[in-house]
């Protein structure tokens, strides 16, 4: 069998490159190994979290309207029929792009496919109905296959009860308690389902705050809410041993105080996630790894060996959804010739915990840690009048301003919604707006991207709501 480009991976990256190059006239192959395509982000990321974290926040909201006086009875959970449901999005979602796919004419095998050399696939397993022969000869190739979730070797006890992400969204059933070992956004995330349909849940992390790598002061209304919903944070604190205890699992911490054990009835195990680039005899082909297992490749995604470009989580961090998509078109264009890179200004991230935390551009800790003078506003959202008819006026926005051009470089929002609100400053940071651009766009009231706009007129001095007199220099 031959092919003009075979997208290897049907994930976020793999087809939407597959899909930009058939719409492009191409010839395309997309090769998947699991039954269905999506990948990590639709059948076992992004999507079925989303849809939990949609219930946990239906639940918490029923609480809060208590002290509006409305009182619902305490939620009766079905963990099958919510399993289903969950089953059902992913299903919908994914048929859909297996319809998409037929009506680009995009041909989908169905198998787990390893290079032979640089421009030959062998084909295995899967379904063999979707492919002729076991052989792929290819003119192109955009890799896309992703990663998978790190899962250090003391963990594995070849118990259910210790989970992976893909484990946890599988939603077996609802533990007394769990402990989630990794304070990154998935573990938060997770937790706060399980948290939120009934389970004790407890969080242990290495490094002193939990979502090490965003700025603290967005953590902090998090670190509040989450001291509630969960039973324990444990900082600093080291997992030393995992024993299966048969309807429990026993953890071993080491913190400052010293040495203790806990039993959990799950434990997730949330500690990052590595490239998907070996077992696909990428040393049969001229493609190069860095230190870290990431396939190396140039701005326009192409890698070492000349038939051969990569995108998506295999290519680099950040392991983001809307990234792979963005290096698959980039990839598809670059290969018809087109002057495309990938050199964003901003890209976007948001950890979808309540409250939500996200950010694009320049942070204030790498501000700091590359001497980048900036000057930062935040707008609180007690000002705001939609935060505080929503009860949830813990959130605050905050700009990072260039301040010679008073160009827009960085914006970090914490609370509810914060993630739909991004946006609108990933377009500002893109499109080089300053300031004054984003305070005399005019904002849709009463709304939380309106904080956006007052972020800016605070920084001016000319905020309504806030008193923050004007400095001269930006009269
Ligand atoms: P993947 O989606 O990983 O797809 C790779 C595909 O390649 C897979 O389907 C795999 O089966 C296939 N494959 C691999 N090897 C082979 C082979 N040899 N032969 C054939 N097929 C192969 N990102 C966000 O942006 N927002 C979120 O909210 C978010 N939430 C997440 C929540 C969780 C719990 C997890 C685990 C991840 C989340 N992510 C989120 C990350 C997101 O899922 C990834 O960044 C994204 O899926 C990467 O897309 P990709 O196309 O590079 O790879």
């Amino acid at each position: 069998m031959e092919t003009q480009l075979v997208v290897l991976g049907g994930g976020p990256g793999g087809y939407a490159a597959a899909f930009l190059a058939a719409d492009m006239g191409l010839e395309v192959t997309l090769v998947e190994a699991d039954p269905r395509l999506g990948g990590t982000c639709l059948l076992k990321g992004c999507i079925p979290s989303k849809a939990l974290l949609h219930v946990a926040r239906v639940i918490s909201e029923s609480h809060e309207v208590d002290d509006w006086g409305v009182k619902f009875e305490r939620p009766g959970i079905d963990v099958n029929t919510l399993r289903a449901r969950k089953d059902k999005v992913i299903s919908t979602l994914s048929g859909g792009l297996q319809q998409l796919a037929k009506k680009r004419k995009v041909t989908v095998i169905n198998a787990r496919a390893t290079f032979e050399n640089s421009q030959t696939l062998k084909l295995e397993g899967g379904d063999p109905a979707t492919y002729a022969e076991s052989r792929l000869t290819f003119e192109h190739c955009i890799l896309a296959s992703g990663s998978l979730p790190a899962m250090p070797g003391a963990f594995k006890l070849g118990t259910d009860r210790v989970m992976d992400s893909t484990g946890a969204l599988e939603l077996k059933d609802i533990p007394e308690s769990l402990l989630v070992i990794g304070g990154g956004y998935i573990g938060l995330e997770m937790g706060t389902v399980y948290a939120a349909l009934g389970t004790k849940v407890s969080v242990v992390e290495l490094t002193p705050t939990l979502l090490p790598l965003c700025d603290r002061d967005l953590v902090r209304p998090l670190e509040a809410r989450l001291n509630k919903l969960f039973t324990g944070i444990y900082l600093e604190t080291k997992v030393t041993s995992l024993t299966d205890k048969g309807d429990s699992i026993e953890v071993g911490f080491q913190d400052a105080k010293g040495p203790r054990s806990e039993r959990f009835s799950r434990v997730l195990v949330s500690v990052g996630r590595r490239p998907n680039s070996t077992g696909l005899g990428l040393e049969n082909t001229q493609v190069e790894l860095d230190e870290k297992g990431f396939v190396v490749t140039d701005e326009c995604q192409r890698t070492a060996d000349p038939h051969i470009l990569a995108i998506g989580d295999v290519a680099g961090e950040p392991m983001l959804a809307h990234k792979a998509s963005h290096q698959g078109k980039v990839a598809v264009e670059a290969l018809l010739g087109e002057p495309a890179v990938f050199q964003p200004q901003a890209i976007p991230a948001v950890v979808f915990t309540d409250p939500e935390i996200a950010w694009a551009g320049l942070t204030e800790e790498q501000a700091k840690a590359e001497r980048i003078e900036v000057e930062v506003t935040r707008y609180p959202w007690a000002a705001s009048g939609r935060a505080v008819a929503l009860g949830r006026t813990e959130g605050f926005t905050k700009l990072l301003i260039d301040p010679d051009s008073q160009r827009i470089l960085g914006i970090g929002i914490v609370g509810i919604n914060a993630g739909d609100i991004l946006t609108e400053a990933v377009v500002a940071i893109e499109m080089g707006a300053t300031a004054r651009d984003l305070a005399e766009s005019i904002h849709p009231h009463p709304t939380l991207s309106e904080t956006l706009g007052f972020a800016a007129e605070a920084f001016l001095g000319t905020a309504t709501e806030i008193y923050r007199p004007r400095a001269a220099h930006k009269a």
